[in-house]
């Protein structure tokens, strides 16, 4: 199966309001040209410096998107182009994005993570943290970033009926902080293994890497 039939099948199982972030990372840049010429334009890595990298060698109207953790002190490498920070999980990190953000004279748009798994391993905010957030007066004052939505990943199971569980507590929660900052759009939820359900439970953006490039090698 090649990179292009595997993004256009993925395509054609999207509805017009769900766009596709093709997660990219480890996957060298010929890889990432292939689906470029098939009309891939938002690439999602999850190492700063890997996506400057794959940034500063390709065409300059694709769209960047950071889907990893982001370190406070790494932030510096992808303000001025970074499209899309999908992690972000802290304050601390909010204040970073906006001060390096300001430097580029631009807005950085970013995506509240929030937690929905059971495990505790993966990142996230609580809803309330992200109410509270949402309402201070702090961030109200921060002028070089916005916050357009929000982020999940549901739990590393074969169980379903959790991951619906889990999407659907996004969507929820995606619904009330729409209330407190009605310019909320995105809800970035589904990978290779759970996209169509997470379509059915609300996403409109997903976030699939191994089912376009293949399975990914670490040991490269
Ligand atoms: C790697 C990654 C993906 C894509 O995973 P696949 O299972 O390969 O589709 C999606 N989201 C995040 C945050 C990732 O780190």
């Amino acid at each position: 199966m090649s990179i292009k039939t595997n993004l256009s099948e993925i395509q054609s199982q999207l509805p017009s309001h769900v766009s596709l972030v093709a997660v990219s990372k480890t996957k060298p840049v010929e890889d990432l040209m292939e689906a470029y010429e098939s009309g891939q334009r938002i690439f999602g890595e999850n190492k700063i410096q890997e996506m400057a990298d794959k940034h500063q060698q390709m065409p300059k109207d694709i769209q960047w998107h950071m889907i990893g953790n982001v370190q406070r002190n790494k932030v510096k490498y992808m303000a001025e182009f970074v499209d899309l920070i999908h992690g972000v999980d802290s304050e601390k990190l909010l204040n970073e994005i906006n001060k390096q953000a300001e430097k580029h004279q631009r807005t950085i748009n970013c995506l509240l993570q929030l937690k929905i798994a059971q495990e505790d391993t993966k990142f996230g905010m609580t809803a309330e943290a992200a109410h509270t957030l949402l309402e201070s007066d702090h961030f109200k004052s921060l002028k070089n970033i916005a916050i357009v939505g929000v982020m999940g990943m549901a739990s590393f199971t074969e169980n379903s009926a959790q991951i619906k569980e889990e999407f659907t507590t996004l969507k929820s929660t995606f619904e009330s902080l729409k209330k407190i900052s009605p310019e909320l759009e995105i809800i970035s939820m589904g990978m290779s293994g759970d996209y169509p359900l997470a379509i059915d439970c609300g996403s409109t953006m997903v976030r699939v890497g191994s089912r376009i490039f293949g399975a990914r090698n670490y040991a490269i």
